[in-house]
């Protein structure tokens, strides 16, 4: 089919067919991820049994060949005759046991120590290879991937947008997994814009806190800072957080950014920071359809080895449909009562899940601190104004502690708010509060069980 040309006609050919094989290629791909690769993808030369075009990196390679390598040899051989295939050449070879470093800035990177780049604390479960790609994420996904086999790329500063429990924070971990694989020795850091506040508002009292908050946050490689609708109303920490996210960016390095809601309905955010957010890629999370959410059901009960009817995957996902986290919450719920086999048990089950899969409590999630230390108070029989008073006994501080926990889980308020409310706390009672009993629950100490069930009821 590939038909000889006049030597002098070949170059005109040769383009001609790459951007034949572009439209191939953009009818195969879904849009988003055409659009994100399909303009990095250079022709370079044809020979005999192959079409050789450049990608940037190396990643970026593997990632077409594992995930479209089918679709891209459709379109060359629809283009360029059965024989063909399309070999991809990096331009820059990014290898992690040369200098670790993707950027042509290895001259620097003699000099770099990454003092917290082994401690990033990630969640081990938010990799890419944990989350369910569907209509509604499909976006923040390839995007998010995009960033983090290539921070220069121009959809840096990457900005995800979304309501609660779809996967924010969940993605923006993900993209921290991929650079540290990557590249191990990638200076990674995560964190809230709240915990950024507070950081610097600890700087500003500390001469040596101001040392190590300066040097924790130069030199990353990739920044990941999460609710950016907590940013403090401080003009310091947005005034700092500008220039740190500036040399960032001067520097060719990445940042991702999440927030419930775009930059726009952020009042508490100038004007200069917000136009920063928007200058890079802005996507948003949409409630995943029900084909994704059988799928993410699916997937989780298999992680969990829990064998659970399709009837009743099928019934769950008809009928939670507007938050990821609420899915989990049936599944967790269902691993408690162990096997479900035949009508009986399927109807229990539903019984049992009926408060999370009704669609009032769809319509009106949001849940007050007040029922939270009711809860608590009911379940260590004690009131709620000692919740709030200033007594320290454990049978009081224990309770107290495990709400202000539970206040941070399965709220959107802030440590200061949760504080607040608590008795008038600071905030950093609240962040021990949660560290402490976080650490009770992962170490499966005896309360443990108690903050499960807890959580059970309250959501
Ligand atoms: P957000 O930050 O948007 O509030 P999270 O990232 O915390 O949401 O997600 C809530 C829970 O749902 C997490 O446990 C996360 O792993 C899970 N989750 C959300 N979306 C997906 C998905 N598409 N696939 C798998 N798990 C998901
Ligand atoms: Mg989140």
């Amino acid at each position: 089919m590939a038909e000889k040309t006049a030597q002098t006609e070949s170059d005109i050919d040769s383009s001609d067919r790459w951007s034949e094989f572009k439209d191939e290629l953009r009818q195969r791909l879904p849009q988003v991820q055409f659009d994100i690769f399909g303009p990095r993808l250079n022709f370079m030369e044809e020979t005999a049994d192959s079409v050789v075009a450049s990608v940037p990196n190396p990643m970026i390679q593997d990632w077409l060949k594992d995930q479209f390598g089918q679709s891209i040899d459709e379109a060359i051989q629809s283009v360029y005759g059965s024989g063909k295939s399309l070999e991809l050449q990096p331009e820059e070879d990014s290898t992690p046991s040369d200098n670790g470093q993707s950027t042509s800035d290895s001259s620097q990177n003699v000099n770099r120590t990454f003092p917290f780049g082994e401690d990033v604390d990630l969640n081990p479960q938010y990799t890419f290879d944990r989350f369910v790609v569907g209509s509604g994420n499909e976006y923040a996904y390839t995007a998010a991937q995009s960033i983090a086999e290539d921070p220069t790329n121009s959809y840096n500063p990457l900005f995800i947008y979304g309501g609660v429990g779809l996967g924010k924070t969940h993605l923006l971990q993900a993209v921290g997994h991929r650079v540290k694989n990557q590249w191990q020795q990638a200076n990674v850091q995560y964190i809230s814009a709240e915990q950024f506040t507070n950081e610097i508002i600890d700087a500003m009292r500390d001469t040596n806190k101001r040392k190590d908050f300066k040097y924790r946050y130069r030199n990353i490689d990739m920044f990941l800072v999460d609710d950016v609708q907590f940013f403090g109303k401080t003009d310091h920490s947005q005034e700092e957080f500008f220039h740190t996210f500036n040399t960032l960016y001067e520097n060719g390095k990445g940042t991702v950014f999440c927030s419930d809601r775009p930059p726009k309905d952020i009042p508490e955010i100038e004007e200069r920071l917000r136009n920063r957010f928007e200058m890079g890629l802005m996507v948003d999370i949409q409630p995943p359809d029900y084909e994704t959410r059988l799928a993410i059901l699916q997937d989780k009960a298999n992680q969990q080895a829990l064998k659970l009817p399709h009837e009743l995957l099928d019934w769950i996902a008809q009928n939670v449909t507007r938050n990821v986290r609420r899915l989990e919450g049936c599944l967790s719920r269902l691993a408690m009562m162990g096997s479900v086999s035949g009508d009986v048990e399927l109807n229990q089950a539903k019984q049992r899940l009926r408060d999370l899969v009704s669609p009032e409590e769809e319509a009106q999630p949001v849940l007050t601190l007040d029922q939270i230390m009711e809860s608590v108070a009911e379940h260590f029989s004690v009131s709620v104004s000692d919740l709030k008073s200033r007594r320290r006994t454990q049978a009081i501080a224990e309770p107290r502690q495990v709400a202000m926990y539970l206040s941070r889980k399965l709220t959107n308020r802030s440590y200061a708010d949760i504080g607040q409310e608590f008795g008038g706390r600071d905030h950093s009672t609240v962040m021990h509060a949660e560290d402490k009993i976080k650490e009770i629950v992962d170490k499966q100490k005896p309360l443990a069980r108690h903050v499960r069930s807890l959580k059970q009821d309250l959501t």
